[in-house]
């Protein structure tokens, strides 16, 4: 079964900055949009997303502003 990826577009609150998040199953991406209704927690959503990238759907913030902001420590950089 080949689903669907989408981006999801966010724009950071700290900085206005546009920043995306790519290749996302669009299944999954519903619920996370939906998640006030559903009551569904983001990292049920997306347990393979890194804190960062889970972090965007919650607050919007991007990478550069979560760094001093929630003091990100080991900076694991969960990328492959
Ligand atoms: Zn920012």
């Amino acid at each position: 079964m080949q689903e669907r990826k989408v981006s999801v577009m966010f724009v950071c609150p700290n900085c206005g900055k546009t920043h995306f998040l790519s290749n996302l199953p669009e299944s999954k991406v519903d619920r996370a949009l939906n998640r006030d209704d559903t009551g569904e927690h983001i990292q049920d959503i997306f347990p393979e997303l890194s804190l960062e990238d889970r972090e965007k759907f919650i607050t919007g913030y991007c990478n550069e502003c979560q760094k001093p902001i929630f003091n990100v420590e080991g900076d694991k950089d969960e990328k492959d």
